[in-house]
């Protein structure tokens, strides 16, 4: 029994023979060619045939797995498209007098080593994608016109799975995914869990294993070959728990989240990232309720650009294919530092220069990620969301800022779509002036986490203070009710994204004060949704 340890994707249990996906990546020859006229002509030909398969392939993708991840062909056409790489392609053939393959192949490559070295990981991820869509040209110039598939039903290794390569996979016979590289950022692994199929990334599986049995934990991100007869009867009673509470959930799915009496409730998911999307879909989500975009500064080394963000936004917006997407602007300080911001050391940090404190005091830093914001509001339904907010002037200034963004984009010629503006309630000067706040914005979401900490003077960091933190403290739930009260007094609507709002023993006293919307981490979607069902 060796057990590989690799980064879990999707979780799942699965058990069974290990299949390798064999990849035979053709050995692609160059040869000289006499007419590099005619190469190219050959080569846009094969081009054109690429973009007719990867339309086929985005609607199996759109009947199968849903517009949302079928997006990711029209990407591959765009990347079809793509002047450098068409430029880069022509120059080979015209300049070293070389075949079609040889050149598409190279292009292919340079442009995924371009991918794989960027710092972010959304582009690292399109390094796959470049090599997949140089592969199907070449074997189009070659003649063949699908890739090597398996038959075999079982735990599928591979080094990498292109997109197309796992739609493609007959999904009866895949029992996990398991491969040597990927990210879990990268949109086969969205697809798996969009498929349901438990997935392994960045795992050392060595080759030679194949026919083998073994165990693919997802939740765990580990292989066990050859397990001993004690791990795998573990597995097995792991697997029907499992396969048990899932088929119970999953009866939920596609039910509209409506209480007894008819109220409902919408069921939004909590993600910090575009990788946290295919579990928030694959759970029913109905929308995003907080996307907290600081994980995009957080993981840089330097100020994300305008364009930069404006592509996170974007294929968030897009992957949720018109559902709502509320993104919360930058909130860092306190816990969430970054070297680059600067900022002095605190006394009182919790208490100190954060979120739209510094958004509003460094203005240039907050009016990117409002282009960014407006630019991709074009392409799905984007809501803009502002943290920390205690006083009214914070909320008229956020507009002024917004009023002017949205002025400049107007002026350039940039289309944007329609924007909700709301604010986090989540201190409480903002409980006792939410009437006032709510005058001004489109709707609230309350913030449990520093609500509490700043409600019961608890810091958020401090395990000390256990024994005095209360989670269901009747101040904080008289808050929400509270603020429940001025909103709906003023016409908006109310959610509550703090983790209180996944608190199942509170979801009938959510339900009971009127919140519209619950937002919460992808893998209590489920579990909120059927507690909501259950309310009178
Ligand atoms: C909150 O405070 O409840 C919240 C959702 O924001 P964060 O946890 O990111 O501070
Ligand atoms: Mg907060």
């Amino acid at each position: 029994m060796v057990e590989y340890q690799g980064k879990a994707a999707f979780g799942g249990i699965a058990i069974g023979k290990i299949v390798e996906m064999g990849k035979k990546e053709a050995v692609v020859r160059r040869w000289h060619i006499e007419d590099p006229v005619q190469e190219v002509e050959r080569f846009h030909r094969a081009k054109e045939t690429a973009a007719g398969q990867l339309q086929e392939l985005y609607e199996k993708a759109q009947r199968e797995v849903g517009a949302a991840s079928a997006a990711i062909f029209e990407v591959h056409q765009m990347m079809l498209e793509d002047l450098d790489y068409i430029d880069s392609v022509v120059n080979i053939i015209e300049t070293q007098e070389v075949n079609a393959e040889y050149a598409v192949s190279m292009t292919g490559d340079n442009f995924a080593e371009i991918f794989a070295a960027m710092d972010d990981a959304y582009m690292q991820a399109r390094s796959a994608d470049v090599k997949d869509i140089s592969a199907r040209i070449v074997r189009i110039l070659a003649g063949k016109d699908t890739a090597e598939k398996s038959d075999e039903a079982g735990i599928l290794v591979a080094d990498d799975l292109a997109p197309s390569e796992t739609v493609q996979l007959d999904k009866t016979k895949v029992y996990a995914f398991v491969t040597r590289f990927g990210s879990t950022n990268s949109h086969t692994a969205i697809l798996a869990r969009t498929m349901n199929i438990p997935a392994l990334v960045m795992t050392p599986v060595p080759e030679g294993t194949a026919g083998k049995t073994a165990i693919a934990d997802g939740f765990a991100g580990k292989l066990i070959v050859e397990p001993d007869e004690k791990t795998l009867e573990f597995y097995r009673a792991r697997q029907q728990e499992e396969i048990e509470k899932r088929r119970l959930l999953a009866e939920l799915k596609g039910k509209p989240t409506v209480t007894k009496s008819g109220r409902s409730v919408k069921l939004y998911a909590n993600i910090g990232g575009v990788g946290d999307i295919g579990a928030a879909l694959q759970n029913d989500a109905e929308g995003i309720g907080l996307f907290r975009s600081e994980f995009l500064y957080l993981q840089s080394d330097t100020y994300p650009t305008e364009e930069e963000q404006q592509k996170v936004y974007r294929q968030v917006a897009e992957m949720m294919a018109g559902k709502k997407v509320i993104i919360r602007t930058l909130d860092i300080g306190a816990d969430k530092q970054i070297g680059y911001f600067n900022l002095d050391r605190e006394e009182n940090p919790a208490m100190g220069y954060r979120a739209i404190r510094i958004c509003l005091t460094r203005e240039e830093v907050f009016r990117t990620q409002l282009r960014a914001l407006y630019r991709a509001s074009a392409y799905g339904s984007i809501s803009v969301m502002i943290p920390m907010i205690t006083s009214l002037w914070e909320i008229r200034k956020v507009k002024e800022i917004v009023a002017k963004v949205q002025q400049e984009l107007a002026e350039q010629g940039i289309t944007c779509g329609n924007v909700e503006l709301g604010v986090m309630i989540e201190t409480p000067a903002a409980v006792m002036i939410a009437d006032e706040l709510a005058q001004e914005v489109d709707f609230f979401s309350i913030g449990t986490n520093d609500l509490t900490q700043y409600t019961l003077a608890i810091d958020r960091q401090n395990e000390k203070l256990n024994p005095f933190f209360d989670a269901h403290h009747p101040a904080v739930l008289r808050m929400i009710e509270m603020t429940v009260k001025s909103a709906h007094k003023a016409g908006i609507w109310v959610g509550i994204c703090g983790e209180l709002g996944a608190d199942t023993e509170l979801t009938e006293t959510f339900v009971r004060m009127g919140v519209d919307e619950l937002s919460v981490s992808p893998a209590l979607l489920l579990p909120v949704k059927e507690k909501i069902i259950g309310c009178e």
